[in-house]
């Protein structure tokens, strides 16, 4: 370079050229077991787009928790920037689905403005790729799909370190509250029937006491060797990718089929036609629930 004046402007140049460089269309992340195709419905600055790439990438590293490795050999993940706060609250990640139509995929509602801090801190994709555990089940167990996804979201968030145990445990406390409080005259199969519009924080919150529980019983009885995490890694060998809807009967059925004494079916039979809330309280002040499935190390001190 022959002058600063110059350098200058050639830095300039570059700069502008990069902050003005349209992400690429696609983008492949390879995690444990799969690739994950990461597609953008809208331009947006190559910057932002490879911070929603990593992004993305831990989330996927998340679900790759339980088992150690992901779910699905193939995922697309579309995301769709918005912006403000013109719908969805506060929230950087106000919406999320999975669609299995066409091979399975993950569509994020994403405000691109907010700090990428924001994304990482918010719930919304470990929900929705843990709904990727499970196969599809039948709208009239919604609560096994939701709950599920609502107990992993909290403790996938607190094993990566996004949670402290104590926001997690806060969190998880405050979930099964509003459960609680959430149409006490229902079951929680009757709950589905009424739709996620009438009966939201009774679907997801009595699904995730369900799920907290099969996972602390199989934790307590085998001395750590079984968990949640151990019989979907299972199931995903024997049954995942799968096409079809499964009744919540048929899925606990067969989680139960892939452990030695049933934990699932006779959770279904107590609590699926049952009015009222799951007792969790025991279990919420059980030390498995801190020491192993949030996977906090004791301190030595
Ligand atoms: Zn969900």
């Amino acid at each position: 370079m022959r002058s600063l004046t110059l350098l200058i402007v050639v830095l300039f140049t570059a700069l502008t050229a990069a902050a003005a460089s349209p992400a690429p269309a696609e983008s492949r992340i390879s995690v444990p077991g799969a690739t994950v195709v990461v597609q953008f419905a809208e331009r947006v600055d190559a910057a932002v787009s490879r911070d929603l790439i990593d992004w993305i990438e831990r989330v996927a590293d998340q679900v790759s928790m339980p088992y150690g490795r992901f779910p699905l050999a193939a995922l697309r993940v579309v995301i769709i920037p918005t912006k403000g706060k013109s719908w969805g609250g506060d929230s950087p990640v106000p919406f999320g689905r999975v669609t299995r139509r066409d091979g399975e995929t993950v569509e994020l509602y994403v405000d691109v403005d907010r700090p990428v801090a924001d994304l990482y801190a918010d719930w919304t994709a470990t929900h929705e790729f843990s709904h990727l555990l499970l196969p599809k089940i039948s709208w009239r167990q919604k609560w096994i799909s939701e709950g599920f996804a609502s107990y992993y979201q909290n403790v996938l968030m607190a094993r990566d370190e996004q949670y402290t145990p104590a926001q997690a445990m806060r969190k998880l406390s405050e979930g099964f509250d509003r459960g609680r409080g959430s149409r006490p005259e229902l079951s929680p199969n009757q709950a589905a029937e009424e739709g996620v519009r009438h009966a939201r924080y009774k679907i997801y919150w009595s699904g995730a006491a369900i799920a907290l529980l099969a996972d602390l019983r199989l934790r307590s009885r085998s001395g750590g060797k079984e968990s949640l995490d151990t019989v979907l890694g299972r199931f995903q060998q024997c049954c995942l990718p799968s096409k079809q809807y499964w009744s919540g009967v048929q899925f606990f059925t067969q989680l139960d089929s892939l452990i030695d004494e049933p934990v699932f079916m006779p959770l279904y039979r107590e609590h699926a036609d049952t009015p009222g809330f799951p007792d969790i309280n025991a279990a919420l002040s059980d030390p498995l629930l801190r020491e192993q499935v949030l996977n906090v190390r004791t301190s030595p001190h």
